[in-house]
């Protein structure tokens, strides 16, 4: 078991498989001089899966893929095979633009859920968000996702007076279709410009709510980062991520693996360890993430409170999200 000096257990990794991405979120990717990491430089298939073994041996039994755009990836159905032969719940978190070509291998592969990022039910907006075209392709493939059985989850990065009024439309869209809708706050990473009065905060999403419905309680499990919702005759649910105004640290079973194979132990951590190098040198890895398990600050990666006012983002020491896997 990897347990950090809180005697928090860590059982869920999250791999980036690239920083590459076919969409631009404005949030997510710096607008300027983005150079994508060049591919020599990414964990190969077969070093994802032996790194990958060495977290499962010591305890992980959940593993999200992400990015960039995971899907974007020559080999994204090879990793994805290779990944579904360990005993865990693989899952991936995708922008869904080409899942229609992944129905086949994510049923294979057992995966059960997936995460959807969508901003905005707006087809103009859409493409003002993510400086792309391809709404019409993501709502296809939510469906698609959901004939298949996968349980679709829902991000939808909430920033005030961009998209904090089609809370309620999300939320009747889960009237009719089994979908779980995340509403998340919006966070600060480097290059995304982030100001608090930005975060539309999960108290302000609830009020919004409440304006139109009753939302009824959940019980969350205790490595939820979510607070779960429903409301009564909707066939799906919501919840609330409140990264930035109440945090959920306490509880945290996460570590990260950035595509070029370097270990964060919390998303806003400034420090990484090199776990891919060490594994083409034929190091030993494990005594790596011990170390870096066993350095992970009590909250927030030791770089804010919860007092997310005053939050100047450029004291921030991290990497753009597109780079360090969402
Ligand atoms: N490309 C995939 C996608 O969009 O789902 C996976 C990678 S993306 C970085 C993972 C998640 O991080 C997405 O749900 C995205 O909305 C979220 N995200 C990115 N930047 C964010 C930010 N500044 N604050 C909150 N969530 C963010
Ligand atoms: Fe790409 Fe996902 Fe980031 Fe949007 S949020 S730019 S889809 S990695």
């Amino acid at each position: 078991m990897l347990i950090d000096s809180f005697n928090r257990a860590h059982n869920y990794l999250r791999i980036s498989l690239t920083d590459n991405c076919n969409l631009r979120c404005f949030y997510c990717m710096p607008e300027e001089n983005y150079e994508f990491t060049p591919a020599a430089r990414l964990m190969q298939p077969d070093e994802i899966e032996s790194l990958a073994k060495i977290f499962v041996e010591n305890g992980v039994n959940k593993i999200r893929l992400t990015g960039g755009e995971p899907l974007v990836r020559k080999d994204a159905a090879d990793i994805i095979t290779r990944l579904s032969r360990l005993p865990v719940d693989l899952t991936l978190t995708t922008n869904a633009t080409r899942l229609h070509d992944f129905a086949d291998v994510l049923t294979k592969a057992k995966v059960r859920s997936v995460n959807i990022s969508l901003d905005t039910l707006d087809a103009d907006k859409f493409n003002i968000i993510t400086r792309r075209d391809g709404f019409a392709k993501v709502m296809d493939n939510i469906h698609l996702m959901l004939s298949c059985n996968i349980i679709v989850k829902i991000n939808v990065v909430v920033m005030k007076g961009l998209n904090d009024g089609e809370i309620n439309d999300f939320i009747a869209w889960t009237k009719d279709l089994p979908l779980q809708v995340r509403f998340i706050e919006f966070m600060p990473f480097d290059g995304n410009r982030w100001t608090s009065n930005q975060v539309f905060t999960w108290k302000d999403m609830l009020e919004q709510i409440e304006t139109q419905y009753t939302p009824l309680r959940l019980h969350d499990g205790v490595h939820d980062t979510d607070k779960k919702y429903r409301i009564e005759g909707h066939k799906g649910s919501f919840s609330v991520i409140s990264t930035m105004s109440s945090p959920f640290c306490s509880g945290c079973n996460r570590m990260r693996l950035t595509a070029d194979g370097k270990m964060k132990n919390c998303l806003f951590s400034d420090k990484e360890t090199d776990l891919l190098s060490a594994l083409r040198n034929k190091q030993d890895v494990l005594p790596l993430i011990l170390e870096s398990i066993h350095s992970k600050a009590k909250e927030l990666g030791g770089q804010f409170t919860k007092d997310f006012e005053k939050i100047d983002a450029d004291d921030l020491h991290n990497r753009s999200m597109i780079s360090i896997g969402g």
